[in-house]
């Protein structure tokens, strides 16, 4: 049994598929969704269909594998069988693959009056928030008032927030002049907030130092060693006094793993991963294993466990379906070894940072090799032809639909 069809659960289940098993997959969606994309859908660069693929598609061809759309709520190990919305299931094998979700920290009392970027309903509803309150400002006279419906905060200076702040910045420049004539663009400020002293703290400072400087090129006021302390639905406040009025707080600040109850505590981490050996086993079980987001094996490399990104995911998947089958021949296992390939982010449609083992290089170049990873690693051939042909036009012409309000998506009071 998987559990959780992302990056790493999917990678594991197709492997599997082709061993005389049977896989039952669990996901509370009947969809797997490509995460680094988010930010295009939420700022109408790509439609929802490009970057998520229905599981039944995938799976058609492989009658092993047998797909259930539910929530797992709590593991029963000494029964071996999970508990879901809609019934106790049993498994022989337990694959835990549930990725993470938002960790607001001290933002926890108001989150429901930010906007989080990690599930299609988030973008989709970011989307639409945007657009909503783009056409609201249109009838607002006070210039104060119409800036605090138009301006953006980000808050958090990972790669996440990076790609949303230079999409907008792009929106603002090129698209919104034409759709809004009358909106006087001046009032719109795009201000990311980053706590420490600079930006992509998990890459080099070359690329630090670059995407800053891409950032602020295109109109984005950056905060570095900014604390936000509290948020009102209309106030971001900080921490040194200061205030910016927005309706929109976009928050990439932090993860955390998504926590199933029912296993020992000492699987647990503080942060709620579950705590894995080298063979992405939990400590005093045979059958149960953890693999992606949700997992962490603290060695003295890594004393926090791996980072929550796709490759640890699909790597580790791919070296446990190893391990699985020799599992079952009675041989021993293989430990895992994560091989660090590199790591992206992009600013905008022209400019990329990229870290590749001591090659750090950034700029066209750096986005075109951006563009071929990214496309080549969405699922189906007609998400990749048509993400592709999307992007094309876009590179040439920036004038992208921003998109219609689906749904008519309201932020709490
Ligand atoms: C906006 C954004 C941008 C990112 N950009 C990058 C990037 O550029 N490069 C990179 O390497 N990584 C990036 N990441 C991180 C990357 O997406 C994750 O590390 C990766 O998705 C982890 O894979 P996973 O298989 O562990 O979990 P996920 O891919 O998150 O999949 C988990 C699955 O489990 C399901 N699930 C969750 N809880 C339950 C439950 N209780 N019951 C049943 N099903 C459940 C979910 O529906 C989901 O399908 C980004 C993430 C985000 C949010």
């Amino acid at each position: 049994m998987i559990v959780g069809c992302g990056f790493g659960g999917l990678t594991l289940a197709k492997k599997l598929s082709k061993l005389k098993v049977e896989v039952i997959l669990i996901d509370k969606n009947n969809y797997h969704t490509f995460q680094p994309l988010l930010y295009q859908v939420a700022t109408g660069g790509l439609e929802a269909e490009n970057i998520v693929h229905p599981i039944r598609k995938i799976f058609r061809k492989h009658k092993n594998v047998i797909f259930r759309m539910a929530e797992v709520i709590s593991v029963i190990d000494s029964e071996n069988k999970v508990q879901t919305n809609i019934g106790d299931i049993p498994y022989d094998y337990l694959v835990l693959a549930m990725g993470s979700t938002n960790n607001y920290f001290n933002f926890e009392p108001v989150r429901d009056k930010l906007f989080p970027l990690k599930s299609l309903t988030d973008a989709l509803n970011l989307r639409s928030i945007i657009m909503q309150n783009l056409e609201r400002s249109l009838v607002i006279e006070n210039a104060g008032d119409q800036e605090e419906t138009v301006n953006v905060a980000i808050i958090g200076g990972g790669p996440a927030g990076l790609e949303m702040a230079g999409a907008i910045a792009e929106m603002k420049k090129f698209v919104l002049p034409l759709d809004f004539p009358e909106l006087d663009l001046s009032r719109m400020h795009i201000v990311l907030f980053e706590a420490s002293r600079r930006l992509l703290s998990v890459m080099s400072e070359n690329a630090s130092e670059h995407a800053f400087r891409y950032l602020k090129n295109m109109g984005v006021t950056i905060k570095l060693s900014t604390l936000v302390k509290s948020y009102d639905g209309n106030r971001l406040m900080l921490e040194d006094g200061e205030t910016f009025r927005t309706e929109t707080v976009i928050w990439t600040a932090g993860v955390k793993a998504i926590k199933i109850t029912g296993l020992d505590q000492e699987n647990y981490l503080p942060n709620g991963r579950l705590r894995i050996d080298e063979y992405n086993k939990l400590k005093n079980k045979q059958n149960v294993f953890a693999i992606g987001d949700a997992a962490a094996r603290i060695d003295d490399d890594h004393p926090g466990g791996l980072p929550m990104l796709a490759p640890v995911a699909i790597q580790q998947a791919e070296q446990l379906a190893i391990n699985i089958r020799l599992l079952l021949a009675g041989k021993p296992l293989i430990p895992f070894a994560y091989k660090n390939k590199g790591v992206m982010a992009t600013i905008g449609r022209k400019r990329a940072v990229a870290d590749f083992h001591g090659w750090e290089f950034q700029g066209w170049f750096a986005w075109l090799v951006w563009m071929f990873i990214h496309i080549m690693s969405l699922i189906g051939f007609k998400n990749k032809i048509l993400t592709f042909v999307e992007w094309s036009g876009s590179y040439f012409n920036y004038d992208k639909p921003l998109g219609i309000i689906i749904p008519p998506f309201k932020k709490s009071d």
